[in-house]
Formats: C-alpha cells, structure tokens, sequence
C-alpha cells in the first residue's frame, strides 16, 4: 500500500489523542484501562487505511480494537476514520510490528488480524512475513491461551507458507478457506484490499488458527 507523504501527518496524530496511542510501551499490561469498558482485546497487525478496524469496531462493540501500522501517511486516513465514527472501543499505533512484546503484556490480548500482510515473496525476505515463526513466538506470548490468529489474503504463496508455519508450530488450524466470499459470511468485514482484488475477481483466502491450551 503506498501513500503520498504527507508533511501534516506527524501533528495530526499527535492531535488524535483519543485514538492514537503515541507511547505504546507505556500502555503494556494496562491495555484495558485505555479503553471506556474492560472487554476482549483484538489486534490488527498492518491497519493500512483502516477500514476493517472502523468497520468490526462498529460491527462488534464488545470488543475492544487496537490497530498498528508502520506507516505514518497511510494511518492517518485510518485516524480520519476513526475520528469521523467516534468509538470508543479503537486505538491505533504508528509502528512497526516486530516488538509486540515491548507493547503488550502476557496473556493481554484475545485474537490477532493479519490482513492482506506483505507476502515477502523472496527467500531471504522470509523472516519478515508476519507469519514467519518469530513473529508467532511474540503472537504466542501477548495472546491468551487458546488465543486467535485470522488471516486472510489473496496471495496463495503467503497462505500456503503461512499454513505450514501455523501447523510447524502447533497451532490449530479451525478453519481454512479457500473461496471466502463464496461463503457469504454476513460478518465479513472486508479490508481495502479485500475490495481491491476482489473486484478483480480474485479468490480471497483465509485461515483461523488457534494457539493450544
Ligand atoms: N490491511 C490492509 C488491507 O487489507 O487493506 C492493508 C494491507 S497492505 C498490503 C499491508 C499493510 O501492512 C501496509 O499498510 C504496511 O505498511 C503494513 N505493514 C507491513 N508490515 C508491517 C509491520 N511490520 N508492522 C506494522 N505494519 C506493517
């Protein structure tokens, strides 16, 4: 997802202080006071514009959201959506993924999204799919037992990676889709790209895995 640089973006989210939170690391192990009602706690990893997270936020009030992004021009229009909703069950951060247990506590979160995640097609780019088993050791960590990963892409060479990366170590796989809007799931919430590259016809995929007990 590219976006224009936008030289306003750095004010704007330090404006936003309802919804952006500027100190993650600060907030580790006391997520649920940030938010008006103690509830589940999700993560979205790659927010990019942010229709997804305004979108479940609105669909499921009770559960609470936090959406990361590393890229500051392409979160402030997820700011703006946010901004423009007014709920008060999101958060975002402007970073980058790789330090979630600097951000988050053990045990603090219910479920993980990864949206249409960068596939990383080389080899040597494999340990920075957010799938790859570094990231899943972080997942395992800030997840509570039995807690959720669902993914859904377009790429197949990400799916099937991250399919074998979920399985190599010991997650669960609940469901594994191959035709997701094949199933009508009232409850999908498509993401931008999910738009994109449905629209073009592509097969959108997902998976939910779920860590052992
Ligand atoms: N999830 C959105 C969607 O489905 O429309 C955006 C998908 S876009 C292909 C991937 C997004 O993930 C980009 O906005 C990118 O900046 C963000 N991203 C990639 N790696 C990240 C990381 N390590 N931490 C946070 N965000 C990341």
């Amino acid at each position: 997802m590219r976006a224009r640089y936008k030289p306003w973006a750095d004010e704007y989210l330090k404006e936003q202080t309802s919804y952006v939170e500027l100190n993650p690391t600060e907030n580790k192990g006391k997520w649920h006071s940030t938010f008006k009602q103690e509830q589940p706690i999700h993560l979205e990893i790659g927010t990019g514009k942010g229709q997804f997270i305004a979108g479940m936020a609105k669909q499921n009030p009770g559960v609470n959201f936090i959406g990361i992004e590393v890229a500051k021009s392409i979160i402030v229009t997820a700011v703006q959506k946010v901004v423009d909703l007014e709920p008060n069950n999101v958060k975002l951060i402007n970073d980058d993924a790789k330090d979630l247990t600097k951000m988050f506590a053990k045990n603090e979160l219910d479920r993980i999204y990864l949206n249409f995640s960068d596939p990383w097609p080389k080899n040597r780019h494999e340990k920075r799919r957010l799938t790859h088993r570094t990231f899943l050791e972080q997942y395992q960590e800030i997840l509570k037992p039995a807690g959720e990963i669902i993914l859904k892409t377009d790429n197949k060479g990400l799916f099937e990676y991250s399919l074998v990366s979920f399985s190599k170590f010991g997650l669960i796989l609940d469901e594994v889709c191959l035709d997701l809007h094949e199933l009508n799931d009232p409850t999908n919430v498509m993401t931008e790209y999910e738009e994109k590259f449905s629209a073009k016809g592509q097969s959108i995929y997902r998976c939910c895995a779920r860590f052992p007990k």
